[in-house]
């Protein structure tokens, strides 16, 4: 998945153009899939690079990392998205950065990004990361535990719950199959309109199966340095 020597304008209008055949290949409507450019590692520049070519949503997944990237590119119009594991103490940077929180995976971090944004009397958009594949040592809530953690986020006003988010196990993009599928499921049964799924290798099944964002580092950006 490496891409060498190609620059971040062409990294992105090749996948535009994969996520744009494999939304017909779908037989979905056009322009039904929002592109995540995710930036993490990345230097500012490189965001910039891609704001040019009209990209505005962005993911990150180091609450400093942000804080900063927020603060350099603050003369720029963009929609941030947390998609890290996120620890309680940092909600406070992610809030402040004006971050949407795509990996809500506990009642408590979703009470103190609660209490961050009503604080700050904003109204944070977030999604649940869900464990589908019930994989040990994963981020993301247990299919079992998603009901009362659906059911503690409608009940916290700083918080708008828009939809799910999933990362499947390790493997070919065939095997995300049924994993992908599962999240559009349980995103039916939960009526939320966003389904976070598919990643550099694998946009075209995520698609399939339905996700209404994919986020994508290496395809657009290039190997992560470091
Ligand atoms: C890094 C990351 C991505 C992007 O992965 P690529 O394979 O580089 O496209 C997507 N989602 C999450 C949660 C990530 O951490």
């Amino acid at each position: 998945m490496g891409r060498a020597l190609v620059s971040v304008t062409e990294g992105l209008a090749a996948v535009r153009a994969r996520i744009d055949r494999a939304v017909a290949a779908a037989g979905r409507e056009p322009g039904s899939v929002r592109l995540v450019a995710v930036s993490k590692r990345h230097p500012v520049e490189a965001i910039r690079e891609a704001h040019a070519a009209g990209q505005r949503v962005f993911g990150e997944s180091y609450a400093q990392e942000l804080e900063r990237k927020a603060a350099a590119l603050s003369d720029l119009e963009l929609e941030w998205r947390f998609i890290g594991h996120l620890q309680r103490n940092k909600a406070k940077v992610v809030v402040a950065a004006g971050a949407g929180v795509d990996s809500i995976d506990s009642p408590r971090l979703a009470t103190a990004i609660h209490k961050r944004a009503s604080a700050d009397g904003v109204v944070v958009g977030v999604r649940i990361q869900v464990n589908v594949a019930g994989e040990a040592q994963k981020s993301g809530v247990a299919t079992d535990a998603l009901d009362a953690l659906v059911d503690h986020v409608r009940g916290l006003d700083g918080l708008r719950l828009e939809g799910l988010m999933t990362i499947p196990p390790d493997g070919e993009p065939e095997d995300a199959r049924p994993h992908f599928r599962a999240l559009a499921a349980l995103a039916d049964r939960y009526e939320l309109p966003v389904r976070s799924m598919g990643m550099s290798g694998d946009l075209e099944v995520a698609i399939a199966e339905g996700a209404t964002e994919v986020r994508i580092g290496t395809a657009v950006f290039g190997q992560r340095p470091g």
